[in-house]
């Protein structure tokens, strides 16, 4: 799969906002400066789809995009865990994902990302919790992964792996940088938006 064409459908803090729902969604979620904004410029080809972040957790929107004549939607949820945003602030931007991940019936997948350097965050355990508790789960992209040598790749890989509890999803390393997984990824996204695939079954 290629995508071929994307557009800015809609922004949204709260469900009455959503854009009206209409064909199978991939969600995006990350903390914020893990990478989110580029690896979604790189996958649909735009340079601007969504903002490359010079501050980090400025976006607190729901960002619904349609791709290829709404074949399917990507919806860039907001960056969690920015050190610098009070309590209150960082419970609604948890509420606003989970509104959304427990309302939005045409979601089928939301790709986690994670920083390939680092074991993910407790944030980032909640949020795969949550995916594994709305059947979400699955599909991790490990990025900035032309930031570690090949031989601790697969070191990484397992270290987020176990510390997500993700026994059985598919982490497939990305690099924004140096244009490599999209098609990885692509393939997988794909997978996730074949009905009858053994996860909806
Ligand atoms: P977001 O906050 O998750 O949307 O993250 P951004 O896409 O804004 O990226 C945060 C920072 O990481 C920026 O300085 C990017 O240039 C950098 N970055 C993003 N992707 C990569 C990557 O694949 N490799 C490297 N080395 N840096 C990256």
């Amino acid at each position: 799969m290629n995508i071929t064409k994307s557009d800015l459908l809609g922004i949204a803090a709260k469900p009455a906002q959503y854009p009206e729902a209409g064909p199978p969604e991939i969600a995006f979620a990350g903390r914020s400066n893990v990478g989110k904004s580029s690896l979604l410029n790189l996958l649909t080809g735009r340079k601007a789809l969504a903002r490359v972040s010079g501050s980090p957790g400025k976006t607190r929107t729901i960002n619904f995009y349609t791709v290829n004549d709404d074949a399917f939607r990507i919806v860039d949820l907001p960056g969690y865990g920015y050190a610098k945003v009070s309590k209150s602030v960082s419970a609604s931007w948890g509420d606003m994902i989970e509104a959304y991940l427990k309302k939005r019936d045409t979601l089928v997948k939301v790709v986690l990302l994670a920083d390939i350097r680092h074991a993910p965050s407790a944030q980032d355990i909640q949020m795969y919790d949550w995916l594994k508790s709305y059947g979400l789960d699955g599909i991790i992209a490990a990025t900035k992964a032309d930031k570690i040598s090949r031989n601790a790749l697969e070191k990484q890989i397992a270290l987020i792996r176990k510390t997500l509890g993700a026994k059985d999803a598919v982490i497939v390393p990305v690099s924004a940088l140096k244009r490599t997984g999209v098609k990885e990824l692509l393939a997988e996204i794909e997978l996730a938006l074949t009905p009858g695939t053994p996860e909806e079954v």
